[in-house]
């Protein structure tokens, strides 16, 4: 990949380190605490915390938080196991809360 032409990316609200591109965008209606979160199929600069067994709506994952590389805050996290067969989809996927992030041009 073009490392010069990933624009426009999402960075991270609280230092601007760069977290994800909006090409790899692939959903905007994901629910976090903080309200709105987007799905992306790939996110850089970021850190992935311990594993842990969650149960969300839509059914029970393995999951990992996920931090900011430069900053320490949490973006949001991945999913590493969908146990529910219709939601293994999202298994290697970022959901990165809207309220963490920046779009920029
Ligand atoms: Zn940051």
């Amino acid at each position: 990949m073009d490392e010069s032409g990933g624009r426009p990316l999402y960075s991270c609200r609280n230092c601007r380190n760069p977290v994800a591109l909006h090409a790899y965008l692939e959903s905007k209606k994901f629910k976090a605490k903080s309200g709105e979160a987007y799905m992306f199929r790939q996110a850089m600069n970021v850190v992935v915390g311990a594993k842990e067994v969650r149960q969300l709506m839509t059914g029970d994952y393995a999951i990992a938080k996920i931090f900011c590389r430069t900053c320490g805050d949490e973006m949001g996290w991945t999913y590493l196991t969908a146990f529910d067969a219709r939601q293994k989809y999202k298994e290697g996927k970022y959901i990165l809360e809207k309220a963490k992030i920046l779009k920029e041009y």
